[in-house]
């Protein structure tokens, strides 16, 4: 704590910063029963409150006999307010662990404020085992712990740190909807139904992206928000359906301009979080280069095993796996496992299939390397030893090691065999204890193919992005003037110079199959904005929950938000989201029709 508390009558110090040099004054403290023990006599508490733990000691001399009396009646949990004098402790007493660990207050007066009842697990330990959803569902005992304190505590500094850089660098928070229409950030939007429009909906925010072009357009040239963004996606560790955004957006900028910010703003946040992250700038990676080299737009360059393009080497062989691949323009992409691969079982390999295979691949082939980087397999035989010695030198093979390949259409190759990297890095323990990697993904194409005939592209970041190229050419070869921020293989952030040009812009919601009156209909805000004198700009959004998360070195982002929701969308704290009665429907206009939930 800064600073100690405005004294009343209820407490004048935090329990947490008492210290010897305070012995022998009176003071008054208040808090819950961390812990309790009686002594030979003596009723030993450990007050807690925020700023930490402090011992009380009642003795049956030191205090009235109902002072003492209550005293034996407190449990865990309890709240009470105390006053006495802080005294050295005993020499055998003294807990070195404890930044108070040196003295005790000897109660003179405590009076009880609320009882607990037994708490459903302890708040006293750190590495609890209980079920998540019964410490979503208690969440007001569980952020009691010390370490939701400590991370909710990390989550505060972050931000703040957040909003002081941007302070200094003359950005102004300005706040934007939450009730308003769908952004098309790639996700399904959640809807509010109107009551005074009936038949019309609401759409929570994905992102506040049109909003900040508007304040580029209207002059605030510098903006951010800690914005609350809305998704309804499936979850997953890193997901919420709900979750925070650092936003911000610039105006006559080019991508320098923003990754500048950012690399400041991102260097102060590492710093407040005493992690060791390394020194800015850091690395540039071209989009079609992490995806080949690591099958993933959000590369963990932390280890090795990097990915080769095999195909070209493989060509004209008589594996008529590969080479059927091959002829249809597929990918045959492999690495190099290591001994550690060699050492898989039958069953392990049969294992990674399943890896490979959630990404639509067949199979993983795993084929050992012998001397002089020949193939000790039965399918050795199809190659010839310039093609095994070739592949082997391709992705530093010795003899010893396991190779694993990977054959299907480029996009399904490159991402099975860049899951299975990842499986068997973090299997293998790859990843250097304390080794933080972060690094711009650069030169992103601007549209994905959807293999939708109807509408064959999909924008990769959003609509906004300024493309790079010939539109009128071949949308598949256009660029984008997009980043993206990667830390240890997780996407922390991304941006983009944006679409100032009205016509580019209607061009580009034209390729994605948004004709002229449905881009009037749901963008006319924006482009009737970008008609009113809209400057060059850019900017770019960080992802506040995981940026903690990993800080904070906690494998969910639930653990950084005080109230989450579970992996299914629901809150087991409120009971959200829960049915609301027919009337409240009604007046919403709105029928349902989901069949009559089971009690
Ligand atoms: N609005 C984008 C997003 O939420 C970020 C940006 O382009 O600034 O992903």
């Amino acid at each position: 704590m800064k600073r100690e508390p405005q004294p009343n009558d209820l407490r004048e110090r935090w329990s947490g910063g008492l210290r010897a040099t305070d012995a022998g004054a009176t003071t008054r403290v208040a808090g819950w029963v961390h812990r309790r023990r009686d002594h030979g006599g003596l009723i030993f508490i450990d007050l807690r409150d925020r700023s930490g733990i402090v011992q009380l000691v009642f003795h049956p001399d030191g205090c009235p006999a109902e002072v003492f009396a209550a005293a034996e009646r407190l449990r865990s949990e309890h709240v009470l307010t105390a006053s006495g004098e802080i005294a050295m402790r005993d020499a055998e007493n003294v807990n070195p662990n404890l930044p108070t660990g040196e003295i005790e207050l000897r109660v003179r007066e405590m009076t009880v404020l609320a009882e607990a009842v037994t708490p459903p697990f302890p708040v006293d330990e750190d590495d609890l085992e209980v079920d998540e959803t019964i410490r979503l569902e208690h969440r007001a005992v569980d952020l009691r712990r010390a370490p939701m304190q400590r991370t909710l505590e990390l989550r505060h500094r972050v931000v703040k740190t957040i909003r002081d850089t941007l302070d200094d660098e003359d950005f102004l928070e300005v706040e934007t909807p939450i009730l308003t229409r769908s952004t098309p950030e790639g996700a399904r939007d959640f809807l509010v139904p109107s009551r005074l429009q009936a038949g019309s909906w609401y759409a929570l925010p994905q992102s506040p992206q049109l909003f900040k072009q508007l304040l580029m357009v209207a002059g605030y040239e510098r903006y951010f928000q800690i914005a609350r963004c809305f998704r309804d996606e499936d979850l997953r560790g890193f997901r919420q359906p709900e979750f925070t955004q650092l936003d911000l957006e610039m105006a006559f900028v080019g991508e320098e301009d923003v990754i500048g910010v950012m690399e400041r703003v991102m260097t102060a946040v590492f710093e407040a979080a005493g992690f060791d992250a390394p020194a800015a700038p850091w690395p540039r990676m071209p989009y079609a280069e992490a995806m080949l080299r690591y099958g993933n737009d959000k590369p963990d360059t932390r280890f090795g095993m990097e990915i080769a393009d095999v195909g070209p080497l493989l060509d004209g062989s008589d594996f008529k796996v590969f080479q059927g691949v091959i002829d249809g323009g597929g990918a045959v992409r492999a690495f190099n496992a290591g001994p550690q691969g060699a050492a898989l079982s039958r069953s392990e390999l049969d294992g990674l299939n399943e890896v490979v295979q959630r990404h639509g691949a067949r199979a993983a082939a795993p084929i050992p390397v012998e001397e002089g980087g020949l193939w000790g397999s039965n399918l050795a035989k199809f190659f010839s030893e310039d093609q095994q010695r070739a592949v082997s030198e391709a992705v530093g093979a010795a003899a010893g090691d396991l190779l694993l390949f990977v054959a299907d259409k480029e996009p399904v190759a490159c991402a099975a065999i860049g899951a299975l990297r990842l499986e068997l890095g973090e299997r293998f323990g790859l990843i250097p204890e304390g080794r933080h990697d972060l690094l711009w993904i650069v030169d992103w194409p601007m549209f994905e193919a959807t293999g939708d005939s109807v509408n064959p592209w999909t924008a990769i970041h959003h609509p906004f992005t300024a493309p790079l190229g010939d539109l009128d050419g071949d949308p598949g070869a256009v660029g984008s003037r997009a980043y993206d921020l990667v830390l240890d293989g997780v996407e922390i952030g991304g941006g983009s110079i944006r679409i100032h040009d009205p016509a580019v812009q209607q061009q580009i919601l034209a390729l994605l199959g948004i004709d002229a009156a449905e881009a009037e209909a749901r963008f006319g805000f924006l482009l009737r904005a970008l008609d009113q004198g809209a400057p060059p700009h850019g900017g770019i959004a960080m992802g506040i929950d995981r940026i903690v998360a990993i800080l904070a070195g906690r494998q969910s982002i639930r653990d950084v938000i005080a109230f989450p929701k579970t992996a299914s969308g629901g809150d087991p704290l409120t009971g959200a989201p829960a049915p609301v009665d027919p009337p409240q429907l009604a007046e919403l206009f709105v029928a349902s029709t989901a069949p009559a939930p089971t009690e």
